[in-house]
């Protein structure tokens, strides 16, 4: 499978155009853009986008729902993870289902979207028997908002004792969904706090422990989390334009 030149230019062009404003967005706030990454989300187009964006430059990308991401995967040829290198690094950023841990840890490189100590001791449990250890993040409600998935941030402390010796995951950071309204700045307070949250955490976190990720941001309201301190975006309809 190989894209059309003038998908692989247009998608260039928009991926040039979210580049420069993380790299925008750093220079505010005097961070360095380089410890920024794009993870592009591709939910719901086809195995072909994915081809454009890896050749566009993408290397990271994200993906929601498990079934349709390893059917878009393996139509690729891409490699399980574990298996070898595929051309990107895969992120699992939906909910993830205890039922479908093993299909996330098939396909997956990282998984972003731990919500719970039981999910988090079953991806160890499954990703031991696989013979893989699993970057994973773990999903904060900072909004609280009763839609949402994700520990509330006066549970995070337990969460990392409780999975401090859990050999086949490791802890790596927080995750969080923006509250989504018009006005970007609605959500700049949450990010605040996710990241005060994440400097409270690193002096209570057990030594393994690192916490150097902090992912949150999407299309609307990117440039406000780098601001705040996000080390990946997540951004998909920018990029590839409205999902249907
Ligand atoms: C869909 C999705 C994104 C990307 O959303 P856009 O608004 O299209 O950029 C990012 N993060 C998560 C968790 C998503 O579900």
């Amino acid at each position: 499978m190989s894209s059309q030149p003038q998908e692989i230019t247009a998608l260039s062009r928009r991926l040039a155009g979210v580049q420069e404003e993380m790299a925008a967005a750093a220079a505010r706030s005097g961070r360095d853009p380089r410890a920024i990454r794009l993870v592009a989300v591709t939910k719901t187009h086809p195995a072909s986008v994915l081809q454009t964006a890896v050749e566009a430059g993408i290397r990271e990308i994200g993906e929601n729902y498990l079934q349709e991401a390893a059917e878009k995967f393996a139509r690729l040829g891409w490699p399980e993870a574990g298996a070898g290198r595929a051309p990107v690094t895969r992120h699992a950023i939906g909910h993830l289902q205890s039922n479908k841990v093993r299909l996330a840890l098939q396909w997956f490189d990282v998984i972003q979207t731990v919500d719970s100590l039981a999910l988090a001791r079953r991806i160890d449990r499954i990703a031991g028997e696989m013979g893989r250890s699993v970057p994973v993040l773990i999903e904060i409600n900072i909004s609280r908002e009763p839609s949402k998935f994700g520990l509330f941030p006066e549970d995070v402390e337990g969460f990392l004792a409780a999975t401090a010796n859990l050999a086949h995951i490791q802890v790596t950071g927080l995750m969080t969904i923006g509250r989504f309204e018009p006005d970007v700045e609605a959500a700049r307070g949450e990010f605040i706090a996710m990241r005060e949250l994440r400097e409270r955490m690193r002096r209570v976190a057990p030594p393994t422990v690192s916490l150097d990720e902090l992912s949150m941001g999407m299309s609307h309201d990117f440039a406000v989390a780098i601001e705040e301190g996000a080390t990946i975006v997540r951004v998909g309809s920018r990029l590839f334009g409205a999902r249907a």
